[in-house]
């Protein structure tokens, strides 16, 4: 009888969409023995390159339930992973800390209220005479901004990321496709993956990780449903001479909005949730009216790029599907939020599903 591992080896794995899901999914079970292959026509246009890759982990106020189940295994494993793919990036890193505010005293109380009960030494809330506060206060032009600073979130540059997967899957020799499969059908115990040019992809197991279009494939035998979800960000570029965007926290959030300063007079905000894929052409308001009053310096302010992704949403149950439908067939889908921050403990369950499935 073979053993599991020669089993691992000689099993193919097909996953379809190459985002931050496929990718990662395809790093832990190559590292696990399995011979991969990814296809996707067009992964740099995907959102997993729109995203501004911030890790709202342990910030995340509901403690139980499977959502927080997947946020803290993310985060216990993210280490692990940053150091690993550190031999392809040397400067990959999550920058700490995560500060989240807002200027509703309500929403203010309820974060109080979750920090004294949570009682977690990486959890604080900021007090008046923090030097954050202090400097947000001063920039932003209003005393209203509280908050919480979350020592062990941060963010990790998406784009860097992307690019760092690529290296290793390189390295490993991962076989990539620049195809788009229209298809998938089972036949003699193999999934066949059809593509565009109706060339035929034999595999033991195929992964869906394409996002949207994953229902196009599995629409005869699943009731899943996916909502598109639009996310738009913008790099504004301000007159430094009227404020220095160096003196804020390196990765903000104020009433949603998510904030990254990258220089002196230049920032990046995202995002919005808008349920159409139709950008609308007032994205500078969308994304700069989160205060009472803009500060003089953001009213002013111009945009130097924009862009956007649109992502997934589970329609009729809860974010993001990871499901076994069928003997050999997953789809790990519906990362409308936080599939950055998730993709570590996704590829987690899709190792052990396939761990499972060839023992
Ligand atoms: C502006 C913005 C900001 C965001 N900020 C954050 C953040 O700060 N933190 C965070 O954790 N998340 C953030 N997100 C969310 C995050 O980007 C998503 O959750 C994540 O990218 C989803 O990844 P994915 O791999 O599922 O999908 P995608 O990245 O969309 O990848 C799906 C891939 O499937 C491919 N595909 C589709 N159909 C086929 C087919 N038939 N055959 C082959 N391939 C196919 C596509 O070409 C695509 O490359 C943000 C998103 C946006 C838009």
């Amino acid at each position: 009888m073979k053993s599991i591992k020669e089993n691992f080896q000689k099993a193919h794995i097909v996953i379809i969409g190459s985002g931050i899901i496929g990718k990662f999914n395809a790093l832990e079970l190559s590292e696990l023995g399995f011979c991969v292959t990814i296809i996707d026509p067009a992964q740099d246009k995907n959102s997993s390159n729109a995203a501004l890759g911030l890790l709202m982990g342990n910030m995340y106020q509901k403690r139980r339930g499977r959502s927080w189940t997947l946020r803290k295994q993310s985060i216990e494993l993210w280490p692990k992973w940053i150091n690993f793919l550190r031999e392809f990036n040397d400067e990959l890193n999550i920058e700490k800390p995560l500060i989240q505010l807002t200027t509703n005293e309500e929403k203010f109380q309820k974060l109080k209220q979750f920090i004294n009960e949570i009682n977690d030494p990486d959890l604080k809330i900021l007090e008046e005479n923090s030097i954050f506060i202090k400097n947000i206060t001063k920039a932003f032009e209003t005393k209203k901004i509280k908050g919480m600073i979350s020592f062990k979130d941060g963010r990790i540059n998406a784009k860097s990321l992307l690019e760092t997967l690529d290296k290793y899957l390189k390295h490993k020799k991962i076989n990539f496709l620049e195809e788009e499969i229209i298809k998938i059908k089972k036949s003699n115990n193999q999934w066949i993956s059809e593509t565009t040019n109706n060339a035929e992809i034999k595999s033991d197991i195929v992964i869906l990780c394409n996002s949207l279009k994953a229902v196009d494939l599995i629409d005869s035998i699943s009731q899943i449903k996916l909502k598109p979800v639009l996310g738009q960000a913008m790099e504004i570029g301000v007159n430094d001479a009227e404020v220095n965007l160096l003196s804020l926290p390196k990765q903000f959030n104020i009433n949603g909005k998510n904030i990254i300063p990258i220089s002196k007079n230049k920032l990046i905000i995202g995002s919005t949730d808008e349920y159409s894929t139709n950008p609308e052409d007032k994205i500078f308001e969308k994304l700069t009216n989160f205060l009472d009053k803009k500060p003089n310096w953001l009213m002013k302010g111009q945009i130097l790029k924009k862009w956007l992704g649109i992502r997934s949403r589970p329609d009729g149950e809860s974010s993001p599907i990871m499901k076994n439908l069928d003997d050999g067939l997953f789809i790990c889908s519906g990362f409308y939020k936080n599939g950055i921050l998730l993709a570590p403990a996704c590829s987690r369950w899709i190792a052990k599903e396939v761990e499972k499935y060839f023992s």
